[in-house]
């Protein structure tokens, strides 16, 4: 991709390099080549030359003498140290030798000057330019002398290989855009009904699903000039740049409308001012957010810009930037849906080798929640591992061992865990999937492993939704925390002694159980009152809490309560099936990995006699010993 710079690379550069070339070549290369060799002697040496009729020409220095000899004279000069010697006069004279006593030139005073200040001021100013330079590479790109100038890098049509069909699914964020493309094509057909165009819109949405691509596509099919900065570019290594930049940014625009201006990550200068009075460093940001403001105030949209910007925190943005005649659209770019992940899984593995037999649908099921970014890493590993493993295609299984991977880290083929430890990690598992599949709304299971992986994860149960819903409800929502008890249950209803394995699942049913109390309204005690609320809905999970101390002792108990009545039936249910426990968690051993058709397949059976399972239980364990 092409992009304009601000001015070209100084000459200043060019003389330094060709000013160093010189005092090199003249120095050190030139009279490697072009002058005789200098032989030193000794002053016997010296002298006996003298007197046999060697020399031509002697040249006397302060501190030396140079001979030139009648043979060589052009190949060899010999040198020796002056040494107090009155009689050399008369010896030369008396060998009809020419010689001269060479006197020490004064420099002329406009060399001196040139050499004693021109040179090291010159070579000083290139010096800082030359870190400049540098500095400001490192601090994101464009000349640092350049103040002021914005930096947008400016995309003509052609020089961007990216369009609406690179990016699946996300059909409404696409109508959108293509409404705005519509408007700067034909501007009258808006006016003549006196509808006015947004000024902006602003893409919001979680990480990784595709904001920039679709700005990028956006930009390769509108055939309209694309200015394209990153918030951070704006405020860099000086006071005041900031302002001065959008102001060029926006003077740019104008001048090549219509046009389409894209500030990705708005969130570095958008943010609400005045929010906490943070000590010192503010003031930049805050001037920037200002001059962005008044300039996107100043022009008309008549003219045919449209300013688009992209964040995944919309919550910590100033409000005036959001109200009418600014960023007055918003354009929700969420998780991709069932057929959303799909169709992205499709786009990334066009250019990927694959059999024909690909069940992408399978894969899209089991990422629900996955980013267009993660899916997109699942296809480049998949694809990775199939090279690994010396094949020319991507079958099914590099697919499914890259979801794993993607979700959970690779496999730890190393790592070695005690046998008897591995049993407690089998029942703790089929003790999360024993009491999914026994409780009615629960999604069935997919595939249980005890195989350790780089996440730290000691072996997982996946689960996957039949079918995708956008509803829980407070059933499920119990169910899903009386499954994640399940593993800790299962070890203590058949060791009766339990482990440091559900750390995790603890962590997540406490999460759990705290949402259905203080934001989900699903407790009897709170009612509909909202307790917390989420800080970023795009990023993570973190809350703050919005009642009174009081409040939040309640809430604990609450909290508490639902964990313990979850807990309380996931023993229920296994000790219900102790003997469904022991038979798949035998079988788990011995295969490390089950599908959930081996699992139900199991579990739907007769039951078998006691003593033969727990032989079976033994056996592996013997086996694992080995
Ligand atoms: P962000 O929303 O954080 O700006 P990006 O646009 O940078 O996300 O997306 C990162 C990468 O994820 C893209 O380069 C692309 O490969 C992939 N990706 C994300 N969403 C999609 C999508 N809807 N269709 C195709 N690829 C996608
Ligand atoms: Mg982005
Ligand atoms: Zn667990």
């Amino acid at each position: 991709m092409n992009n304009k710079k601000g001015p070209k690379r100084s000459l200043m550069f060019y003389y330094v390099a060709a000013i160093l070339m010189i005092i090199v070549f003249n120095s050190f290369i030139a009279p490697m080549f072009f002058s005789p060799q200098v032989k030193e002697i000794s002053y016997g040496n010296f002298l006996q030359m003298v007197d046999e009729g060697q020399a031509a020409k002697i040249e006397i220095t302060e501190n030396k003498i140079a001979l030139v000899g009648k043979d060589d004279g052009d190949k060899i000069i010999y040198v020796t140290g002056r040494v107090e010697d009155p009689e050399l006069v008369n010896r030369l004279v008396r060998n009809k030798v020419e010689f001269s006593q060479v006197i020490p030139k004064e420099p002329s005073p406009i060399v001196n000057f040139f050499t004693n200040w021109v040179l090291p001021i010159f070579i000083f100013f290139a010096l800082g330019q030359l870190f400049m330079r540098y500095m400001s590479k490192r601090m994101g790109g464009g000349n640092a002398m350049s103040f002021g100038k914005s930096n947008a890098k400016v995309y003509a049509e052609a020089q961007i290989d990216k369009s609406f069909a690179d990016v699946a699914g996300q059909d409404e964020a696409k109508e959108a855009l293509k409404e705005l493309v519509d408007f700067l094509h034909k501007p009258e057909k808006y006016k003549e009904i006196g509808a006015k165009m947004p000024k902006g819109a602003l893409l919001v949405g979680p990480p990784g699903t595709g904001k920039t691509l679709l700005a990028k596509a956006l930009a390769g099919e509108a055939k309209v000039p694309f200015f394209s900065i990153s918030g951070s570019e704006f405020v860099e290594m000086f006071v005041g740049m900031g302002a001065a930049r959008v102001r060029d940014l926006f003077k740019q625009a104008q001048e090549k409308a219509p046009c389409i201006v894209f500030i990705d990550e708005i969130d570095a200068i958008g943010q609400k001012r005045n929010s906490g009075g943070q000590i010192g460093g503010n003031d930049e940001r805050e001037q920037t957010l200002n001059q962005l403001l008044s300039e996107m105030d100043g022009f008309d949209s008549s003219k045919g810009v449209v300013i688009l910007a992209a964040t995944n925190r919309p919550e910590t943005l100033d409000k005036a930037l959001l109200r009418p005649g600014r960023f007055d659209r918003r354009v929700p770019v969420e998780l991709p849906d069932l057929k959303g992940r799909e169709e992205i899984l499709k786009v990334h593995s066009k250019d990927v080798k694959m059999t024909d037999e690909i069940d992408f649908n399978a894969i899209a099921r089991a990422t629900s929640g996955a980013s267009g970014a993660e899916l997109a890493n699942i296809i480049n590993e998949a694809a990775l591992r199939a090279v690994k493993l010396g094949r020319t295609l991507v079958i099914q299984s590099d697919l499914e061992e890259s979801v794993e991977v993607v979700i959970a880290g690779y496999q730890r083929k190393g790592a070695v865990i005690a046998p008897k430890e591995k049993k407690v990690i089998a029942y703790h598992e089929i003790g999360h999937a024993l009491v999914a599949a026994k409780q009615s709304n629960s999604a069935p299971v997919h595939k249980i492993t005890i195989i350790p992986r780089t996440s730290g994860a000691l072996g997982y149960t996946m689960q996957v939704a039949e079918e995708e819903t956008v509803l829980l409800t407070k059933e499920e929502a119990f169910n899903k925390i009386t499954t994640i008890t399940g593993g800790r249950s299962a070890e203590e209803v058949i060791f009766n002694s339990i482990t440091s394995g559900a750390s995790n699942d603890i962590e997540q049913a406490t999460r759990m159980a705290r949402a259905m109390v203080t934001r989900l309204g699903m407790s009897k005690e709170f009612d509909m009152m909202a307790l917390e609320t989420l800080n970023n809905p795009y990023l993570g999970g973190d809350t703050s809490i919005l009642c009174s101390a009081e409040t939040a002792a309640k809430i604990d108990v609450e909290v508490l309560a639902i964990i313990k009545a979850a807990h309380a039936k996931a023993r229920r249910i296994l000790e219900e099936n102790t003997d469904k426990l022991h038979e798949l968690a035998a079988f788990l051993l011995e295969k490390e990995t089950i599908t959930g058709v081996e699992f139900m397949e199991i579990l739907n059976a007769e039951p078998r006699v006691k003593e033969e399972l727990v032989a079976d239980v033994d056996a592996s364990n013997i086996e694992n010993n080995n």
